[in-house]
């Protein structure tokens, strides 16, 4: 058992500290680290220029100076990120990807205030026509020129493959840690089970899955023991600050899975199989669904979390929205009229990376505990 702490201690060091973390990776290779924007982009690329590619998600911190530059409807995280950027703290990145999927992103990158190059790139939305990932090969082919060029590298058709590779078996360690947490929330708590999930933004990924590897190990030793409290599925782009998820704890709820765009979404499926590693890439983001920022007619999230939650035997599903996220507020009334029919209990809880105190939060997950029990 004080294995597995020191292991989830570990990953909790990695989460909470990813400037230490690129310091590290600096010190150990030479090379540096390029920031990847929300939400979606193929990090595989820098992962092939032997640069680490560090997710930006923002952090719990006051906004003031963000202020000057967006509008105060704008999203929770950018506001973290653009207070983040005026503060310098991207300013050891050696560029940034984005992908502009939202308006808010389209702003935040042309507005960018950190001292990193910025390169900008296009998700097709008509995904699921063969044009659509020409489209995204070419804008795949002008990000990696944009790359090389900033990082003075080649990024070869075979280091990108065997990245695509590390990737893949990434996501797939990942999923089975997903399903280890659900069979073991006694030992995987809703904030150990964010930090294994989130840590993976900050390490070079074969380590990760090393590491991730071992912490299964470890806790399919222990015997399992049923769960007494409620399990639920959440939903949204990201589970944070750490006050909502101790709330979750404290009220004895399991995460037995999610649809967050910062956890599941970006491992649920893999890179498919082929020889040109772009087109693999472009693939990708057609095969990929459920989320509100890859246009779906047919809409198929609310139908993702039915499924989800009847295979979990989940309780309930949490929607962690994003304060004024459009896209997610946009599919929020679809999929809860689907989970309504299938007389699935959900709640929804405002996620602001601003606030410090949650007992509002608490107050409403505690009401809704009552009423599940
Ligand atoms: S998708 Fe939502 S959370 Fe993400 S940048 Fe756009 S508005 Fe913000």
């Amino acid at each position: 058992m004080k294995r597995l702490e020191e292991m989830l201690n570990n990953f909790k060091y990695i989460a909470e500290n990813p400037k230490k973390m690129l310091k590290q990776y600096k010190e150990e290779t030479g090379k540096g680290a390029v920031g990847i924007m929300p939400v979606y982009a193929p990090e595989e690329l820098v992962h092939a220029a032997g640069y680490l590619p560090m997710g930006l998600w923002g952090a719990q911190k006051t906004i003031s100076k963000a202020r000057t530059y967006l509008p105060p409807f704008a999203c929770s995280i950018m506001q973290s990120v653009m207070e983040n950027e005026i503060d310098g703290e991207y300013d050891d990145l050696d560029a940034v990807i984005f992908s502009v999927p939202c308006d808010t992103l389209k702003c935040m990158s042309q507005k960018w205030k950190g001292k990193s190059d910025v390169i900008v790139f296009t998700h097709p939305q008509n995904r699921k026509l063969e044009c659509s990932n020409d489209f995204l090969v070419e804008e795949y082919k002008i990000l990696k020129n944009k790359l090389e060029k900033t990082l003075n590298t080649k990024i070869t058709d075979e280091n990108l493959n065997k990245s695509i590779e590390i990737y893949n078996e990434n996501r797939k360690i990942m999923r089975e840690f997903v399903e280890v947490a659900a069979k073991y929330p006694n030992l995987i708590d809703p904030i150990a089970r964010h930090n294994v999930i989130k840590s993976r933004w900050f390490i070079e990924k074969s380590k990760h899955t090393e590491m991730v590897r071992q912490l299964i190990d470890e806790v399919e030793k222990e015997e399992i023991i049923p769960w007494k409290g409620k399990k639920v599925v959440l939903t949204g782009i990201m589970a944070e600050p750490s006050g909502f998820l101790e709330i979750l704890k404290d009220e004895n709820f399991a995460v037995v899975a999610d649809d967050l765009a910062q956890e599941s979404r970006q491992f649920r499926i893999d890179v498919p199989m082929g020889e040109d590693p772009i087109y693999r890439l472009a693939k990708w983001w057609q095969y990929f669904d459920g989320c509100a920022l890859a246009t779906d007619p047919k809409k198929v999230r609310g139908s993702m979390l039915i499924d989800m939650v009847k295979e979990n035997k989940a309780d309930a599903v949490v929607v962690c929205m994003m304060k004024f996220c459009d896209p997610e507020e946009f599919d929020y009334p679809i999929y809860y009229k689907e989970l309504d029919n299938e007389n699935i209990p959900n709640i929804m809880v405002e996620i602001d990376l601003e606030l410090t105190s949650f007992e509002q939060a608490k107050t409403r997950l505690q009401s809704f505990n009552e009423i599940l029990k």
